[in-house]
């Protein structure tokens, strides 16, 4: 019998900021990091942060983040954990997957999956295509099979062997959420655990009951819930929001201007200001009013939150002379 992936007695109820170190947090980023402490703070729970380095990190991008965090005023509770220093603990819940007969080792290449999806199929599933989810070329392999991949040398992921095809989540902001669960890669072929797999351990061994994050991955929820059934730990509850996009509705980018905290501290904004716009953004305050997170701790209402995108305008981003300060944006 395997041993269960995290301690059985878990700490108190918490919520989480999750980034990956990627590159600087822009002005979105800094909004779903003010909505993670909000809802985790105006609930009683911890808040926590974790550093999801599995994949690209740029040097010096998680000492920024934690920076601007602490620039912003969003406290956080205990030590900041990091992926990366955690292998051992996915190992082990790999290891109850594995032993409970619920992975099997895939072989293909990115390309193979992509032409695989896209390929005329007859019984082809067209919403698993349009989604992009793995059409199970691996699942069925022979022993045989097995062995001669590994002997042209092919380096294998590990995949779940997802016995549903849908699962539903709760999410503050979309309500009861149904969603696709496909074969997800739980190692990745270079012997990384995957996002989806460590994301569901670290939650839960962190106690953390409420992930807040960007509505980009609402469609990964479904998944990541069900995983975390198959672990036998608790499912957290969700709340997706709205991410930022430019005025041409793409997501916030380098290419938009001076969109991170730095960038504005630079062209004369202080924290406080940069607080107060995400505040305005969320209805939390007036155009031009100062915000300190304790005091948008006493205002918030989640179903009061804007469930639109946040349209950044260049204009958005500036401190607001006194004549124009006191009003809501259009
Ligand atoms: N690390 C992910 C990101 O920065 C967030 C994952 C999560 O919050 O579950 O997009």
């Amino acid at each position: 019998m395997s041993t269960p992936p995290v301690p059985a007695s878990v700490p108190s109820a918490a919520g989480r900021f999750a980034p990956s170190p990627s590159g600087d947090l822009h002005v979105g980023n800094l909004r779903t990091a003010l909505l993670a402490w909000l809802f985790a703070r105006s609930t009683g729970r911890r808040f926590l942060v974790r550093l999801e380095d599995l994949d690209r990190v740029a040097a010096g991008a998680a000492e920024r983040q934690l920076a601007d965090l602490a620039a912003l005023g969003l406290d956080h509770d205990g030590a900041v954990l990091v992926q990366s220093e955690r292998t051992a603990v996915y190992d082990q819940a790999i290891g109850k997957l594995v032993a409970d007969g619920q992975t099997y080792e895939c072989f293909c290449t990115r390309r193979e999956i992509r032409e695989a999806a896209s390929a005329p199929h007859p019984s082809a599933d067209p919403a698993a295509v349009a989604a992009q989810l793995y059409p199970g070329t691996c699942r069925e392999l022979t022993p045989d099979q097995i062995a001669e991949r590994r002997a042209q040398g092919r380096p294998s992921a590990l995949r779940l062997r997802a016995d549903v095809r849908t699962w539903t989540v709760i999410d503050v902001l979309h309500g009861e959420y149904t969603g696709v669960v496909d074969d997800l890669v739980l190692r990745r072929n270079d012997g990384v655990a995957a996002y989806n797999l460590a994301v569901v351990v670290d939650d839960a061994a962190q106690g953390v009951d409420q992930v807040v994050r960007g509505d980009d991955l609402l469609a990964s929820a479904p998944r990541q819930a069900y995983l975390a059934a198959l672990l036998g730990v608790p499912a957290p509850v969700y709340a997706h929001v709205p991410l930022a996009l430019n005025t041409a509705g793409q997501r916030l980018a380098k290419r938009d201007g001076a969109v991170t905290l730095a960038e504005l501290v630079d062209q004369g904004l202080t924290p406080t200001d940069v607080l107060g716009i995400l505040a305005t953004s969320l209805g939390l305050a007036a155009v031009g009013e100062p915000a300190t997170p304790d005091a948008l701790l006493e205002k918030f209402d989640p179903q009061q939150l804007p469930r639109e995108p946040w349209i950044v305008r260049p204009d958005d981003l500036v401190v607001r002379p006194p004549g124009e300060r006191g009003s809501f944006p259009p």
